[in-house]
């Protein structure tokens, strides 16, 4: 099967950053074969007219917790709220079910606004796993490995059995790729951490979890050890080129020069750290000295939302504030971290991130017929500035067309949204038990 997109103002992401303004783009089977200006010479089996939309590669939301869905809008405002009823209500009331039916859910949200990689750490991952296998999504998952008892593990650490066996059952597939995800510097001791990261080695596999994120995790690295939480893991032998690390608020001059000369790779979640009073991540320093960096929503009660173009908006605010410049990073510079860049931060850069022959056929159509969505002077500040996950008009992952017309193929939406509410029931009753507090 060979498809022929037309008329579409193709924004490849490549290394020179070809624009076609009447471009086209070739898919076969699970590949672009071709990209170009005017027509191709090929022969189609299904043609489509662009009618002068943006086609983009498909984008990379390089960390979250996507079966978080049911905690969406909880205690919003609520001060340190993972320890107060997150790690809790976590542990009373999520199942396998609830973890897979809200999996489902959050993959609708994510190909609807364009998002078609997603890397995510939870519990119950392989749930996680098995949904986004059935609903089309590329993936990267990780079970977390913490130090307390967890809604899939009586044990603590129980999670590094979990981690071996998701990594056993996944790695080779075509979409799915399994990581080690072990949740904190904080949340774990040091022999763990660096288990998980042998267990990442030994398997050769990604290694990501949460640094330099709280207020608490800084002090209590400080009086411990008298290191930042990021130098504390250079000697601990665990930054390399693959491991992400989420957030990375506070990450200084020094941190920034070790991630740099281990290739250790960030994952920046703007959204997630100002909703939380938390900071902004130095991304324009980490840029400037070559550090690869991606976008992250966090989970759907951190950002509430799953979409980068939130947090494409948010990056460009938070950057030109804390460094006090309009202009710094562009809004190319910020299409390349929800794409390439996202694509890099996973090594899978060969494979997914921007459009070229011999990639795999993951895109994004935005139409420019909404009334927020003229005029369009610069495609890059049209995506950053203007656009909104509702102006995603198709979608293809793995070639594969999943999203048609702003809608999902395949999947009814509501029906989906039912059968998770009808698995929420224990979940909400225990979350009323936290009313007074959120
Ligand atoms: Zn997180």
């Amino acid at each position: 099967m060979r498809t022929v997109i037309e008329h579409a103002q193709v924004l490849c992401m490549d290394e020179e950053r070809h624009v076609y303004q009447d471009g086209y783009v070739v898919l076969e089977h699970d590949k672009i074969i071709a990209v170009g200006e005017g027509k191709p010479d090929l022969q189609a089996d299904r043609q489509i007219d662009a009618c002068g939309g943006i086609l983009m590669p498909g984008m990379v939301n390089v960390h979250s917790h996507i079966p978080m869905i049911p905690f969406r809008s909880m205690g919003d405002d609520c001060p340190d709220r993972l320890r107060k009823f997150l790690f809790p209500l976590e542990l009373e009331a999520m199942t396998p079910e609830l973890v897979y039916r809200a999996s489902r859910y959050a993959i609708c949200e994510l190909l609807l606004s364009g998002v078609t990689t997603v890397l995510d750490m939870y519990y119950f991952e392989d749930q996680v796993a098995r949904a986004c296998d059935e609903m089309g999504i590329r993936a990267w998952v990780g079970e977390t490995v913490i130090n307390m008892e967890t809604c899939d593990s009586k044990e603590p650490y129980g999670g590094l059995t979990l981690c071996e066996e998701l990594i056993k059952k996944w790695k080779g597939h075509d979409r799915i790729h399994p990581m080690a995800a072990p949740h904190a510097t904080n949340t774990n001791s040091p022999e763990m951490l660096k288990a998980a990261y042998d267990l990442a080695c030994r398997y050769d596999v990604p290694y990501t979890l949460h640094v330099s994120e709280m207020d608490y995790e800084m002090e209590l690295f400080r009086k411990e050890y008298n290191q930042t939480p990021i130098e504390f893991l250079y000697d601990l032998g665990v930054l390399s080129d693959r491991t992400i690390a989420a957030h990375c608020i506070h990450a200084t001059d020094h941190d920034i020069a070790l991630f740099a000369e281990t290739n250790t790779r960030v994952a920046h979640c703007v959204g997630a750290n100002t909703k939380g009073g938390k900071g902004v991540c130095p991304v324009y320093d980490m840029e400037n000295r070559g550090v690869t960096v991606g976008v992250g929503t966090d989970g759907p009660s951190s950002g509430n939302t799953l979409d980068l173009f939130t947090q494409f908006k948010m990056i460009a605010s938070a950057q030109k504030t804390r460094y006090h410049s309009r202009g710094i990073f562009p809004a190319d510079q910020i299409v390349k971290l929800g794409t390439i860049g996202g694509a890099k931060v996973l090594g899978a850069e060969q494979e997914i991130g921007s459009i070229e022959a011999g990639k795999k056929a993951d895109l994004v159509l935005l139409e420019t017929d909404s009334v927020n969505m003229f005029p369009a002077y610069n495609p890059y500040s049209v995506i950053v500035y203007s656009a909104r996950p509702q102006n995603v008009d198709k979608v293809w992952v793995n070639g594969a067309q999943l999203v048609e017309g702003g809608r999902l193929l395949g999947v009814d939406l509501k029906k989906e949204r039912e059968e998770l509410s009808a698995v929420m029931g224990e979940f909400t009753r225990r979350a009323e038990e936290y009313k007074d507090i959120l």
